[in-house]
């Protein structure tokens, strides 16, 4: 029988780079699935429903917590940004690392469910790298860099609940890293149980 599959949680200030890192990610290796997430905010220019992501209204997105379809759900600037857990459940049954890209109060909420998931805390170099990202990207108004840098300090105390900080300064060395560390996990006995059973009969026989 196949292995499950990881659960990687990645998080990181808005500005960090985790969604260039999370492409470099899903271009060089191919045993991960990259979960798409609902949200009540709009899209933005170039990003298309059902590939960056499900794009609802409020009374949707709130269907689908009483449904319980969402493994996790979290308010961030004012909108709604939720985790579809049929996705997950099933890539990860496949062996595949499902690799969710959420912020910090849901990455909380999927290491309560999720105990063996790796949480991962991608951070620039240093805050004005942040701040420059954020304005030179140019799809966001003065407004919502300010919430979104406001929302950077409040995040920043949550870091020591994650298991692991990247420093996203050379793209390719922190994609290596982040490959490393999810399939370093592959290792733990927590995700052997199976092997070890089989160990224990075959050293019975003996
Ligand atoms: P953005 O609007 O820049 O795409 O995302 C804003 C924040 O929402 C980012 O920190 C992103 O990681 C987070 N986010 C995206 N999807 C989810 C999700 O499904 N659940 C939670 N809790 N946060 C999410």
């Amino acid at each position: 029988m196949k292995n499950k599959g990881i659960l990687a949680v990645v998080s990181g200030f808005s500005g960090a780079g985790k969604g260039t890192l999370m492409k470099a990610l899903l271009q060089n290796y191919d045993n991960y699935a990259l979960s798409i997430s609902a949200t009540t905010r709009s899209p933005r220019e170039g990003e298309a429903d059902g590939r960056e992501y499900f794009f609802l209204t409020e009374e949707a997105f709130e269907e689908k917590i009483r449904n319980n379809e969402l493994i996790e759900y979290a308010r961030y600037v004012n909108h709604y940004y939720g985790t579809p857990r049929d996705y997950v459940e099933q890539k990860m049954a496949e062996g595949k690392d499902v690799i969710l890209e959420i912020e910090i109060q849901g990455a909380l909420k999927v290491k309560e469910q999720y105990p063996d998931a790796i949480l991962l805390f991608v951070m620039p170099p240093n805050a004005l790298t942040l701040k420059n990202r954020l304005t030179g990207r140019g799809t966001e108004t003065e407004e919502v860099i300010d919430a979104r840098l406001k929302r950077a300090a409040d995040e920043a105390e949550g870091i020591e609940a994650y298991d692991y900080i990247l420093i996203n300064d050379d793209l390719d060395a922190c994609v290596e890293q982040m490959h490393c560390l999810i399939q370093g996990q592959h290792c733990r006995v927590s995700q052997n149980l199976e092997l070890i059973q089989q160990m224990r009969s075959q050293l019975k026989e003996l």
